[in-house]
């Protein structure tokens, strides 16, 4: 683009008008002629300042310009090359923007025999409903999207060239092949606008119509809105994307054709089940278009100031467990029948699990505060998803729903995004391939995976080289699809929430010490579900109630999954005053609501056998302890340094900050109880850490402030409003990136 000392924009309407208005903006392109069959325009375009010289004869400017741009409407082009083709040095570059691309390729091929190597085709996805000079924007293509469509004869220089214009209007250019482009357009601009004019114009024609449009509420004009574009330039885009314009046609027809006989029947499961998956596909496309994830992403670094003190009471209840929310829609989708979730984790890894059944047909109503409803679709209702199922950084949906596609009879791929791109996925390929299923993975078993469908699964005894909970899920889930019995052994103990709602899905599973098994070929039934609130986010609040004076609250229905339950062990050893009422059975799992009153806690050396259990809790039991009299010893827990950070450097660094004696060791910490200061700690974006400190503040001499804390509403959402509730002091506070 440095060498373009010349550019000649052949056109003066809103796309060519705005593209002179931000080339001379950003004082790229030189000097900036312009062309027009209307003199008027060319006249206006000059004394706006948004091209340097012009007139109606483009055949004047063609062997001076070392850029073309021809932004006339795709009819005209044909014409327009005709007119440059005498005259058109053969390095200048040349590039177009009509909004279809292979009826403009066939016209450079008419015009010059073959695409000239310097001719570009590009499409500008930016515009609007006015046309001419006086529509032009100058930031008509910020941050849109620019599509170029390099041909195989385009030097490498030339396609850079017609990048950088676009980049230089503050676009994001993309590249596609040509019938690709024009499909893609064709159902996402051409067939909207094409329905768009239709319905107005059926509209119009009625008697009524005006009554119609009098009381035409918000939908009709949001849906209409583009019904007011050119008629000429959609004309002339018809005409020129006609093949991939029909074709779209036709597929918005049978989907129309497959509505209307819902509508018909009365049948309430199919539209529902049409109207739930556009919805999703429609936040999800919305999320894609704001670039972000299925929960929205923080642009703000978000910063905790707790006030000392504080007395906790009252009944509260803290979010679903995210192992169970992902299992109840798996299993949930996979029943016969229609499953209630109350309780559902809205956390994004639990969001791309449900998303995943959604493009496989499954018909799930909500989330809506914490409830989905799953119509169930049985073991062998689920149908090929339209492409790769994306799980996001989930990798619980990624091996558990390994172990469920290997039984499929359609093949599919499960991808993610980066960070899960480098887990290790050969674990559960693994056994599912001793099985008979063929998996592949990309290089050293990473995501993403092929999973072929239509293979008889066989039962296997699998003795697990390592405990892990979601490799034992895997086996077991695609043991539903093997014939004869399929076995896990662990080494050591794991959570074992999918035994367990197995069970509760009315599918037997037997145990026996380290061992599950179940047979094939048996059939789930919906089963309601009251996810449990998760034992690690409740741990907050039980040490909480136990170390801020005068208080007594009750945590509802809480998961007391025994592989969970070591938190509580660990502080009753420490005198906690913890009792459970309500102890009932859902979906498999125990759960109770958990009575804590406040107690003068004491140091202890914690038991080494309750450490896996209480892995994620230790951030807070370290408060706890610093509030306890004499010393906390922990050893054996160097798990806790490879976490979402070095937990037990980071939390010693903060406790030292507030005054609290502790000694780091490489497996543990020694934590002296006493007085809690005041002072500023880092989270290091470890959400349990700042809900931790959030804690320490109940028993602090004076304010804490915590910085970094905008991950807690990913595993916690509503976290500091439920404190607050509850007899904390925090307030939070943003600054933007
Ligand atoms: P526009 O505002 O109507 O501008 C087109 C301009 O080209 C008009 O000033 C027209 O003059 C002029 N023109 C027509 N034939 C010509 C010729 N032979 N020589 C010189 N000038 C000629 O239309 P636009 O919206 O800018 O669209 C231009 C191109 O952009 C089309 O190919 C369209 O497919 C593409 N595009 C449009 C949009 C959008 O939303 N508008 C978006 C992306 C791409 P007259 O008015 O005298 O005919």
């Amino acid at each position: 683009m440095d060498t373009v000392k010349t550019t000649l924009v052949i056109g003066l309407g809103l796309i060519g008008g705005s593209l002179a208005l931000a080339l001379k903006k950003a004082g790229l392109g030189g000097h900036i002629i312009g062309c027009d069959r209307d003199q008027d325009e060319v006249e206006l375009a000059i004394s706006i300042g948004m091209i340097d010289q012009g007139s109606v004869r483009a055949e004047d400017w063609i062997e001076q310009a070392d850029l073309i741009v021809i932004s006339v409407p795709v009819i005209a082009m044909e014409s327009v090359m005709a007119q440059i083709r005498p005259l058109l040095r053969p390095d200048t570059i040349v590039t177009d923007v009509g909004s279809s691309k292979g009826s403009v390729l066939a016209s450079a091929e008419k015009v010059w025999g073959s695409l000239p190597d310097n001719f570009v085709l590009g499409h500008p996805i930016a515009g609007s409903e006015k046309s001419g000079v006086a529509a032009a924007l100058v930031d008509l293509y910020q941050r849109h999207k620019v599509i170029v469509t390099p041909a195989e004869n385009n030097p490498q220089a030339a396609v850079r060239c017609v990048t950088q214009m676009w980049q230089a209007c503050g676009a994001e250019v993309l590249s596609m092949d040509i019938p690709h482009h024009d499909e893609v357009l064709a159902a996402t601009s051409h067939l909207p606008h094409l329905l768009a004019f239709s319905l107005v114009d059926t509209l119009a024609r009625q008697d009524e119509s005006l009554e119609i449009f009098r009381y035409a509420a918000g939908g009709f004009r949001d849906f209409t809105r583009i019904a007011a574009s050119d008629p000429v330039m959609w004309r002339d885009i018809f005409t020129a994307n006609q093949r991939a314009v029909l074709k779209a046609l036709t597929e918005f027809e049978q989907g129309l054709a497959i509505l209307r006989t819902a509508v018909e029947q009365s049948d309430s499961d199919a539209m529902l089940g049409i109207f739930t998956r556009a919805k999703s596909a429609r936040e999800h496309f919305s999320r894609i278009l704001e670039n972000s994830a299925y929960i929205p992403m923080q642009n703000k670094l978000i910063h905790y100031r707790a006030a000392p003190g504080g007395a906790l009471s009252g009944r509260l209840r803290v979010p679903g467990d995210k192992s169970i929310s992902h299992r109840s829609i798996m299993l949930g989708s996979l029943a016969e029948g229609t499953t209630h979730i109350k309780g559902f984790l809205e956390g994004e890894d639990s969001l791309a699990t449900l998303q995943a059944f959604r493009d496989m047909g499954v018909v799930i109503e909500g989330p809506h505060q914490g409830e989905v409803t799953v119509h169930g679709v049985g073991l062998h209702g689920l149908k090929k998803p339209a492409g790769p199922l994306y799980l996001g950084n989930s990798g619980t949906s990624m091996r558990l729903l390994a172990g469920l596609m290997a039984g499929q009879s359609f093949d599919v791929e499960l991808t993610g995004d980066a960070s899960l791109t480098k887990r290790p996925m050969e674990r559960v390929a693994k056994p599912l391939r001793e099985m008979g299923a063929v998996v592949e993975t990309a290089e050293g078993g990473r995501p993403p995976m092929l999973i072929r469908g239509g293979q008889q699964l066989k039962g296997i005894d699998y003795v697990m080289p390592m405990a892990s909970a979601q490799v034992k899920s895997c086996v077991l889930l695609a043991g539903l699809y093997a014939q004869g019995e399929t076995q896990t052994t662990e080494p050591a103990p794991t959570r074992d929430h999918t035994e367990r709602m197995l069970t509760g899905f009315g599918y037997s599973v037997a145990r026996n010490g380290a061992s599950a098994s179940l047979q094939g070929g048996g059939k789930l039934v919906a089963s309601d579900i009251d996810v449990p609130s998760d034992i690690s986010s409740a741990a907050f609040f039980m040490v909480a109630g136990s170390i801020a004076p005068d208080s007594e609250i009750v945590i509802e229905h809480v998961g007391l999954n025994p592989t969970r339950v070591g938190v509580i062990n660990i502080l009753k050893l420490m005198g906690a005053d913890i009792t459970l009422e309500n102890e009932a059975e859902v979906g498999g799992e125990p759960v109770a609501d958990i009575r804590v009153r406040s107690a003068q806690l004491k140091g202890i050396d914690i038991p080494e056998d309750q450490v896996p259990l209480a892995i994620d809790e230790f951030p807070v039991l370290f408060v706890a302890a610093a509030c306890a009299e004499g010393v906390t010893r922990l050893r054996g827990a160097e798990e806790l340094r490879v976490k979402e950070s070095d937990r037990i450097q980071v939390m010693a660094d903060g406790l030292l900050a507030l005054g609290v004696d502790c000694t780091v060791v490489e497996d543990g910490i020694d934590i002296v109880g006493g007085v809690i200061g005041s002072g500023s700690v880092h989270s290091r974006d470890d959400h349990r850490i700042a809900m931790s400190f959030a804690v320490a503040s109940l028993r602090s001499e004076g304010e804490i402030f915590i910085e970094d804390c905008a991950n807690v509403a990913t595993s916690f959402p509503g976290f500091v409003e439920l404190a607050n509730g509850a007899g904390f002091n925090l307030s939070v506070e943003d600054e933007s990136l």
